[in-house]
Formats: C-alpha cells, structure tokens, sequence
C-alpha cells in the first residue's frame, strides 16, 4: 500500500531506500551497535483481585473545535514494573477495535519526574513502566485525538459521544471488575450531558461521578451536545428508562404525540416480552445529526444511538432503520445480561469470540425486528417487507455456497485485519449472522408456534432465558448446549440438529421455512414500498434483485459521485456482462443517467424484446454494455398463501 509520507516519516522512508542498497542487515551484524534494549516483561495475565486503590480519571472536552480530548490520570501504585493497558477488545464491537493509533502525547511522571514508558513489542496496546523507587502514585497526561470531520467520529461543534475506553489506561493483571474509578468530567460552557454514571457533584461545567469500576465506566459512555432533551419512557417507578434526544437544531428536539406513544410502547412490549429488567435505569443516549456518524452500540443500562436528524421531523423516512432503539434496548438482556461464555472476558486486552453472536446479534435482531413491530413503529406490512428485503438480499448472494454463518461470526474480527470495504460482498459474505439469523429465529418462533398449536413461542424462550434474576446486571454467561437445552424446555425438538444444519454448516438454501411457516411466500414485482420512496436520496439505490448493481443517485457524502456504481452482485446479470464496482454509470439507452430512468428502461425491457443499453466510464475509457435482461425491478415482498395459519402476523401483533 502507497502512504503519503509526513515529515516524521520521511527520514525512515529515506533510511528504507539506503538500506536496500547496502543492505543494512549484514552492515550491522558486522558493526559494534549500541547496547542492546532488554526485552519488556511479559504482559501479566488477569486475576480476580482487586487493584488496591482508586484510579483517578479527569477528561477535558473543553477543545471539541479540535476535536483533541486531554486526559490525566492519577494510578496509585508501588515501585518496580508495571504494564499499563489501552483497552482493546471493545465488547459490543466483539473486535480489537479501540483506537491506539489516535492515541498521542503520553507522558509518565512519578516523584515529580518523568520516567520513560515501553511499548510492548507484540502487543501494541500494552505499556511497561518502571515505577522508581518511593514512588506512590503514576500521573499520566495524554491526548485522545478524535477524527476532525465529524462523519468520521462522533464529535461536532454540537454534539460529542464521550466513550472512556478511548481516555483511559489500566493496570494489568487484574480483572477489570476489580479495578476503582473515581472519573471527572470537564464540559464546553453551557452543554448538558446524559449517561448511566451516577454523578456525584456537579461545579458548573466540572462534573464528579461516583467511583465505579472499570466495567462500569466503559459500558457507561457520555453524550454531551447543546441542543438536549429527556424524554421519560419509563412504565412505572420500578422500570425507570429515558430517551436523552441531542441534535444539530432545537426544532429537531420536536416529538408529536404519536411517537412519543410508540416509544413508550416500545418499553411496554419489552417488558411483556423478556418480564423482567436488568438495569437500575436505562438510557437510550440518542444523537439525531446529519454531520456526527450514526450508531448503535449497547450497555448494559444505556445504548449509544445515531441516525438521521430528521428522525422526529419525518417520521416516514426512517422505516429502513427504524428498528435501531428496539434493537439495542433488547441486548441489555440479550448480550449484556445473558453472554455467550467465550464472549465473556476478564479485561478488556483478552480476545474475545465471536461463535455465538448468531444468537447474541442474530436473536437480538430478530426480537428487535419484532418489538418495532409491536410497538408500532413499523406498519405489519413494512415488518413483512424487511423480512421480505432480508430472504430476497440472500437470495442474490451465492456467498452462502461456500462459507457458513458460523464462520461470518469471526467478520468484525477478519475486517480488522483486511481492506475495508469488501469488493464482492454478495460473494464474500459480510456480517450476515445479523440478517440471516432474523430468517434463522423466525423458522424456530414459528416451528414452536405450530407443533405446540399456538400454545407456545420464542417469547416463552424470551422470558425462560433472559428473564431470570430480575434487577440484577451481572453477567450470567450461557454455552451452546444451555442455549439447545432452554429451547427443548419450551419445545421439545432436535433443536441441536436445527442449528447445526442452518448455522454450523455450509447452508446453500436460504432459510425461508419460517416465512412459509408464517402463512407467506417471497414474490418479486415492480412495485416499489411506499416507504422506500422516503429513503435517504444520498444513500445509493441497490438494483441486487434485477440488474445486479448498486448505484449513486444523486450523488452526497455516502454515495460518491452521481452514477458511482457502489456494488456489483456476483453472478448477477451485470457481473457476467463485465461491470465492475468502480465504473461510472452516464448513460441509460442513449439518455443521461438518473435512478429514475434506469428504472424506466429496466420495465421497458420487460415489456418487450430490446436489450438495456448502459453507458459506463472507467478511469478514462467509456464502455457501452448492452444486458439482456426482461425480469423487471423484481421489488421484494411477503405474499400470503391462501389455507396455511397466518403465524407471522401473530408474532409482530402487539402483546396485550
Ligand atoms: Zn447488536
């Protein structure tokens, strides 16, 4: 890969150049060096016991112009080696995916000097420092430098998403239950903050939290912004939960009636589901903003939302993602609570694994799916045409010819060691144990629901599984076989056999019994959903089910330019035919491109015998490509079969 070189960099690439010549490796064998460095002590493994003292942590958010967060932090501590971590496994990202590249500026003092710190040779996130002798404490200064353009990170002039993992080291070898923080706070003038931190005393923009431990701390993040409201979704004093709204305008802050109600319903049908909570309260940290990156992470008593600022303000065009807050809400049982026991971790520098996020994202976003449903946020027939959007989207993706969806588990951790973002994805496979598992859980929810005769379903799992110790917030963790065991307690059935043949094994057939079993079958036409009409215009328009290609409309900062053609499907019409995903789409039978004239000419070709004539350009070449094609648009969508029970309709109804 070509770097641009900045200036620190420009002797290294120079020393590059000469060593190649005279090839420096036998040069300095020869050659009397100087003495060399020892070999840092290996990284202490974590144990549980506790780290004596209180870690004091004070953040400075004062300088967001620069988007540059200082830190200093106060380690008790005794002489001799101690290693110093950067969290790096980040749970919720179930990937090594904390930023130690931004992190800048480290300093080490102790008996009022500086002393020096060694980074670890294999692990670039551990630190080792020789703490001199009479020493106490280890004052730490450093910078957290967070990405300048706010699309890129979480922070504007308007809003910033605090996540301590970025502004903290910790010592090693100790689980990180058992490590105290006392953390400190400064905020710009005048900004309100919403987190699951309980705080201890506020001094206008200094704000204290109570000492927490270092789980804590990392699974409580901050938003901080200027424009702010709580909104109160709780059901009752025993279930206290908040919406903490922060966006680029006041007037987006504006919630009508109606959803308002359908988040209340939201936590309503939530508790009707799992029966229990685990969390003292809960807080949905929500940024609405067109400049800060959207999101979705979770915590145990809070999550960390973004999407579009007009979330409130058009209600319609948010139907696609419309299922961010039911789906995050769900993992305070589903992955917090209850965890996969290879996902559990003692610190935060222990790899995790990722084999049962099938059921920790792949059920979570299947009861997500149906809690949006319930709580009315998508119409039933917007909820079958997602589930009508995921079987058609597999459909179109031969990847499933070669790789399992076990083995798309391991994708947060393969992307942080390759190229983002994929070429072929259709082919690849990418983070599929999400939409897979929706098709995968749907099959179980409606195959208890038949051979119990409606007696039971998924939601008697919900409650089985995740409802236990109610109020409580410490992890129970769970294995395969108590996942297989819970389910037989509802229904008995060869539910090992069922996830071995779906999950553990390479699967060519997409799984759409659950759809069938539902009452429905997958038909494709050229009738557009209503409420894809309202999707993001700057987002580009996916022809996958038809054509083969993605492509850039109207062009904005998530499409590229006008025409970019963003995605090809392999196999696809336009993959035989030789288009790639880096060509330009300008023309559109002998007519200038636009998405609603390639759309023209794809009818066109169904109705008659001509082939569609598309006009591509590649670096400096112009191609004209003709594709055969007369299937249609081939739009996704769920059609009910006549006699068979209307099971899926059942389970997105709202529980009363
Ligand atoms: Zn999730």
């Amino acid at each position: 890969m070509l770097r641009s070189f900045s200036p620190s960099s420009v002797s290294a690439a120079a020393l590059v150049a000469f060593c190649i010549v005279i090839n420096c490796a036998s040069y300095s064998q020869n050659s009397a060096g100087p003495e060399p460095v020892p070999l840092p002590p290996p990284v202490p493994l974590p144990l549980d016991r506790p780290y004596e003292g209180t870690i004091s942590l004070s953040v400075d958010l004062t300088n967001l112009t620069d988007r540059i967060l200082n830190v200093h932090e106060t380690i008790p501590v005794k002489s001799g080696q101690i290693t110093l971590l950067y969290p790096q496994w980040l749970p919720g990202t179930h990937s090594p995916s904390n930023p130690v590249a931004n992190m800048a500026g480290l300093l080490a003092v102790a008996n009022g000097k500086r002393v020096p710190w060694l980074r670890d040779r294999v692990d670039m996130w551990a630190f080792h420092i020789d703490v001199p002798k009479g020493a106490t404490t280890l004052e730490l200064t450093f910078q957290y430098l967070a990405p300048v353009r706010p699309q890129q990170g979480r922070i504007s002039n308007k809003i910033a998403d605090l996540k301590w993992n970025a502004v903290l080291f910790y010592p090693a070898g100790y689980f990180s239950r058992r490590i105290q923080f006392a953390p400190e706070l400064r905020l710009p003038e005048g900004w309100k903050f919403a987190t699951a931190l309980e705080v201890k005393s506020q001094n206008g923009n200094v704000i204290q939290f109570k000492d927490t431990t270092l789980n804590t701390l990392i699974d409580s993040p901050l938003y901080t912004g200027v424009n702010y409201k709580r909104v109160d979704l709780s059901t009752g004093p025993d279930n206290p939960v908040f919406l903490d709204v922060f966006t680029d305008k006041p007037e987006q802050l504006e919630i009508t009636p109606e959803e308002l109600q359908y988040h209340k319903n939201l936590v309503v049908q939530a508790q009707k589901l799992f029966n229990s909570r685990h969390y003292d309260h809960y807080d949905f940290l929500f940024s609405l903003s067109d400049s800060v990156a959207g999101q979705g992470l979770e915590h145990h008593q809070s999550s960390e939302d973004g999407t579009r600022a007009n979330y409130f303000t058009d209600w319609a065009a948010g139907i696609p993602g419309r299922a961010l807050l039911p789906h995050e809400y769900t993992h305070s049982w589903n992955g917090k609570f209850r965890r996969p026991a290879d996902l559990w971790t003692a610190n935060f520098n222990e790899p995790m694994q990722n084999d049962l996020l099938w059921v920790y994202e792949g059920l979570t976003d299947y009861y997500g799916n149906v809690l949006t449903a319930r709580s009315g946020m998508r119409t039933p027939e917007q909820s079958r045409d997602a589930i009508a959007q995921i079987a058609a989207a597999f459909e179109a993706s031969p990847g499933r010819t070669w790789r399992s969806l076990l083995d798309t588990t391991n994708q947060p951790i393969v992307s942080e060691h390759g190229a983002a973002p994929q070429i072929w994805p259709s082919w690849e496979r990418s983070y599929d144990y999400y939409p897979e598992s929706d098709l995968i859980w749907l099959e179980a929810d409606t195959k208890i629901r038949q051979m119990s005769n409606g007696q039971k379903s998924l939601d008697d799992f919900a409650k089985l599984f995740f409802g236990i110790n109610n109020g409580s917030y410490v992890t129970v963790t769970y294995t395969l076989e108590d996942l297989v065991k819970a389910m037989n307690s509802v229904q008995p059935y060869d539910w090992a056999g069922f996830f071995r043949a779906r999950v553990y094994e390479v699967a060519p057939e997409v799984p759409e019994n659950g759809i069938r079993q539902g009452g429905y079958r997958l038909i494709y036409n050229d009738v557009e959903p209503e409420w894809a009409k309202h999707a993001d215009p700057s987002r580009p328009t996916s022809f996958g089910t038809s054509l083969g290609f993605t492509v850039a409309g109207q062009g904005g900062p998530n499409a590229g330019t006008p025409g970019a053609i963003t995605d090809v499907w392999w196999d696809s019409p336009a993959f035989k035919a030789g288009i790639t995903p880096d060509m330009q789409l300008q023309g559109v039978n002998d007519q200038a491109f636009s998405i609603s004239n390639l759309r023209q000419a794809i009818v066109a070709a169904e109705n008659g015998n001509a082939p569609i004539k598309l006009l591509l350009k590649r670096d400096d070449q112009f191609l004209t490509i003709t594709l055969d094609y007369h299937g249609g648009l081939r739009h996704p969508h769920l059609e009910r079969v006549g006699s068979a029970p209307d099971l899926l309709d059942a389970v997105i109804a709202p529980v009363n």
